[in-house]
């Protein structure tokens, strides 16, 4: 699918963080982004069983409440040991009373690989898939993926949710220890993105 400068592009995330991030990654090829809630939207619940599922359903969504070409994408943490756990439901595992809690979080995926008794290294990958919507119907979606191991305890105060216990293969830090700028280089979302340009805008 070729999106073309000067096209509008509605960007289906409710999160200001995955929005900023998306807009400076299309800034160069002359896309005008707009969010959902410049639009009045919000962003549907996520009901599907897989991240392509996810991302294909927020896009979807969004294409036909905007009539705009819309991105979504969905992301989350599999390790290996715990059959792919926590996966779609990676963000969920934050969840508590007073909202998300990503110490939380990682101190429940170390928990479960302990009392398993599971053998290191913990392979694990963070994956992120997004799904590119025309109102019109034609859709595309891209998978990204990073591998690396769970550590512990937590390292590094960078960057957000899981990233003080992942460290991607063949670096010695995590993700939370990580310049910004190297990890923006090797995630899971700039793979997927590589493919999403490679493909829309060459
Ligand atoms: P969703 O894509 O909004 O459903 O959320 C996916 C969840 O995966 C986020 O809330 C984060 O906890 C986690 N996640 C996705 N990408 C990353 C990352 O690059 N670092 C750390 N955690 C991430």
């Amino acid at each position: 699918m070729q999106i073309v400068a000067g096209e509008t592009l509605l960007v289906a995330t409710g999160n200001r963080g995955k929005l900023a991030e998306i807009s400076a990654l299309l800034q160069p090829f002359g896309v005008l982004v707009v969010s959902l809630s410049e639009l009045g939207l919000a962003e549907p619940e996520e009901t599907e069983f897989s991240f392509s599922g996810n991302a294909l359903l927020k896009a979807r969504a969004g294409a036909a409440a905007s009539g705009l070409v819309t991105l979504a994408d969905d992301s989350g943490l599999e390790v290996q040991a715990l059959g792919g756990a926590p996966g779609i439901y990676t963000a969920d595992w934050a969840e508590g009373a007073k909202g998300r809690n990503f110490g939380r979080a990682m101190e429940k995926t170390w928990g479960l690989l302990q009392a398993i008794k599971a053998a290191p290294p913990h392979k694990a990958t963070f994956c992120c898939t997004l799904a590119l919507v025309r109102p019109e119907g034609a859709e595309q979606v891209f998978a990204g993926r990073v591998e690396g191991q769970i550590v512990w305890p937590m390292r590094g105060a960078q960057g957000h949710g899981y990233d003080p216990i992942f460290m991607p293969n063949g670096h010695l830090e995590t993700f939370g220890e990580m310049d910004d700028v190297v990890k923006n280089k090797i995630s899971h979302r700039a793979d997927a993105f590589a493919k999403l340009i490679k493909e829309c805008f060459t």
